[in-house]
């Protein structure tokens, strides 16, 4: 299958010793002992895990029975503040692959396969039906299913700055999402910095899943020289990261909340992005998630110390998810 494959790939890629270099370096200072237990299962996708979200649009029992028998059960139950049960997401203890399901035309695709962390900053942004909605930075499209599983939102407006990877976003919708609600999503490829510009106020929910520096596909990189020009670019992020926080802060109606996530481990990408904005803009203030951590805590291994509006899910043997961080904010 094309995600054994996959696998086989990143298992015969050897991880990328400069970044590998540059994570002891930061992370055994931000993050200490907790780091070496987390750099184990980075280093070895042999023990990595991927959930299957079900797409209640093309609903299979059969699928569903197979992985119950197959020893999966559902990665979020109890009393979560927020779960919608129109959320369908199934987890296994022991890592493995699932078989991913290629693109058909016509036909809408039952699953999707991802890190069960992915789900919890679509979690936290609590989208009810009716609300107007942006996915500020929405390819390959994940967290776009995983929203449209929890809400018929009013306008749902998905955006992607990269010609390419808006094509697969495209796509993604396309093959779980019929007609005619389709046709009620709106894809755009701007910048999401000026987004907040042309379409002021006018959101409830806005997602700004950031483009960041993405830990555990940079620890595989092939190209050393890409890898380390990578390094150098790092420290932009940050930058680029607030300025589609302050674009999503400008888009949103005054009321509205927005949730802020990274697949990164570092408190540059993080929290202190999260500090700077609260610091900076005047207008939002922090919503506590920490409920919704406690309620998890079952599944997600989360850093400790962290504040009430944010979470930080740190990959641990068995629960191989993350490192995902989220944060949430209220513009008032
Ligand atoms: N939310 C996606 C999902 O769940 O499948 C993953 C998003 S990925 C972490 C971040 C995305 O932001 C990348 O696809 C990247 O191309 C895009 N991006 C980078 N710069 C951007 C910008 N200025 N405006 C909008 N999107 C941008």
């Amino acid at each position: 299958s094309q995600l054994e494959n996959k696998t086989k790939e990143k298992l015969q890629k050897k991880i990328c010793q400069v970044v590998l270099d540059h994570f002891e370096k930061q992370y055994m200072v931000e993050l200490g002992d907790t780091w070496t237990s987390v750099r184990d299962v980075l280093t070895y996708p042999l023990c990595w895990q991927y959930a299957i979200l079900m797409n209640k649009f093309s609903p299979s029992a059969e699928l569903e029975s197979t992985l119950l028998e197959k020893g999966c059960h559902p990665a979020f139950q109890g009393p979560l503040p927020y779960l919608p049960a129109s959320l369908k997401c199934y987890i296994r203890r022991t890592p493995g692959r699932f078989t991913a399901q290629k693109h058909q035309p016509g036909k809408l695709k039952e699953y999707y396969l991802l890190n069960a962390a992915s789900l919890l900053p679509v979690l936290a942004l609590e989208v009810k039906d009716g609300e107007d909605v942006l996915d500020l930075c929405a390819a390959p499209g994940g967290k776009s299913v995983a929203l449209l599983q929890c809400a018929y939102p009013g306008q749902f407006h998905c955006n992607e700055y990269d010609e390419l990877r808006s094509r697969w976003l495209k796509q993604t919708i396309e093959s779980f999402i019929p007609d005619p609600l389709v046709n009620l999503i709106k894809v755009s490829k701007l910048d999401g910095r000026q987004i907040g510009d042309l379409k002021s106020e006018s959101y409830d929910k806005v997602l700004v899943d950031a483009p960041c520096s993405n830990d555990r596909s940079w620890l595989f990189s092939s190209d050393i020289q890409q890898a380390t020009l990578r390094l150098i670019q790092r420290k932009e992020l940050s930058c680029l990261q607030f300025q589609l926080l302050r674009s999503a802060i400008k888009a949103l109606r005054p009321g509205g909340s927005l949730v802020y996530s990274t697949c990164t481990l570092s408190k540059a990408e993080n929290s202190d992005v999260i500090n700077l904005i609260l610091h900076s803009c005047s207008n939002v203030i922090p919503v506590d998630i920490s409920e919704m951590a406690k309620a998890l805590s079952q599944e997600f291994t989360f850093l400790t110390g962290t504040q009430q509006h944010e979470l930080l899910v740190l990959p641990e043997k068995g629960r191989a998810w993350g490192p995902m961080y989220v944060a949430k904010l209220k513009k008032i």
